[in-house]
């Protein structure tokens, strides 16, 4: 029977990891893989992870199971920095529990509104590639519409529509903040329009929060999240700490819903209990614990949230570089300054990225899609020369 299976694509940035390993040019560039690197091309532990990893050594006295809810200290701990501190919990209408990574969040999200009663997700494309696998997965029909204009602007037009258009049974799918791929985010003003929107429409709102504090700081990053959460009854919010904690193998995430009022919570959070049994039963718990007790302490939040000023400095950094270099060949490089995280998309052809390649050592996927946390002092000229080169 298994012999019915046909073969599938392999993951083509997987692949791209394997080209550049493989690669033996001393200055090859790897502007593909999605993880933040330093200044010399290193994706060290946190030094607060570090330091409450001992802790946690230390102190832990079991690892016997949790429930499907995982450390429910770490899902609460982090509700002030996604939500507020001013009002963490909307009044009692948020609930949530640990997830394993902003994947397992993005699943049951997507499960759960499927569970309600959703039948199609409105979502802006280009998206994060397992948006679109998820939904799939799951039997759910995908409506997309564009994410982004030509000039390196968010197409407010075309969510607008989307929201306004959506039917009862649909859910509409956005990002939080620092866009993967295109790095473009809307701007205050526009999460106003689409706050409004949503307020007068039937749609679900379903948020990925996956990078929260790489763009422009904690706060400034939720603020559009926030302002659709004070618009709406109710919504999903699906969470990564896996980039804004460097956790990534750690797996490290939750899924949050605010419900129209606290006394549904209960059914609702009996269903997601359900859908993470059938799924993986309950999240890994280490990489949570750790961060349970980094926002327990003030000490290590301070050292944590000075770590990620260190990071979000740098990508802010190296966008203004490729910002202030205006064009290379034909590409206009200035919208990086104004595009957020670690992602951006340059309009480059199959053969110009080939070409990057083959000839520069330049590795991206095949989209365009950059890592600009791949860029430093000592290879960002390089790389605007070889853009230049290949599109003259
Ligand atoms: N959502 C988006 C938009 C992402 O880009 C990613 C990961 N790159 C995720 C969710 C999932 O992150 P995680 O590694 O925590 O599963």
């Amino acid at each position: 029977m298994l012999d019915r299976l046909a073969p599938q694509a392999p993951d083509a940035l997987l692949a791209l990891i394997k080209l550049h390993r493989d690669d033996p040019r001393t200055d090859k560039i790897d502007l593909g893989v999605g993880v933040y690197r330093t200044g010399q091309g290193g994706t060290p532990v946190f030094g607060a992870i570090k330091a409450a990893e001992r802790l946690l050594v230390e102190t832990q006295d079991s690892k016997s199971y949790l429930g499907p809810e995982g450390d429910m200290g770490f899902v609460e701990a982090l509700m002030p920095y996604v939500f507020g501190a001013g009002n963490p919990t909307m009044g009692g209408r948020i609930e949530g529990m640990q997830t394993p990574g902003g994947t397992g969040a993005v699943r049951l999200a997507t499960a759960l509104a499927k569970a309600a009663g959703t039948r199609r997700v409105h979502m802006g494309t280009p998206s994060w590639p397992n948006h679109a696998q998820i939904l799939a997965d799951l039997d759910l029909e995908v409506a997309s519409f564009a994410h982004a204009n030509a000039d390196g602007t968010a197409n407010l037009d075309a969510v607008l529509a989307a929201i306004r258009g959506a039917q009862e049974g649909d859910a509409v799918l956005l990002h939080g903040c620092c866009h993967n791929p295109t790095g473009i985010d809307y701007t205050p003003e526009q999460w106003n329009a689409i706050a409004a929107a949503f307020a007068e429409s039937a749609a679900l709102p379903i948020i990925d929060v996956a990078y929260q504090g790489l763009g422009h700081g904690m706060d400034e990053d939720a603020v559009g999240m926030r302002t659709v959460l004070a618009a709406v009854p109710e919504a999903l919010i699906a969470y990564s700490c896996d980039k804004n904690f460097g956790l990534y193998r750690d797996r490290v995430g939750a899924f949050y819903v605010m419900a129209q009022d606290s006394g549904q919570l209960p059914a609702i959070m009996s269903n997601a209990y359900g859908l993470a049994r059938a799924n993986w039963s309950m999240p890994p718990d280490h990489g949570a614990a750790a961060v349970r007790l980094i926002l327990r302490d003030p000490a290590l939040t301070a050292m944590w949230l000075d770590e990620l000023d260190t990071m979000r400095a740098r990508m802010r950094q190296v966008r203004e570089k490729l910002a202030n270099a205006g064009t290379a060949g034909t590409v206009d490089l200035a919208p990086l300054g104004s595009q957020n995280g670690l992602f951006s998309v340059l309009p480059l052809s199959k053969d110009q990225i080939a070409s990057l390649r083959a000839d520069h050592g330049i590795y991206m996927a095949g989209s365009g899609r950059i890592n600009v946390a791949g860029l430093t002092e000592g290879n960002i000229g390089k790389f605007i020369g070889a853009l230049a080169e290949v599109t003259a």
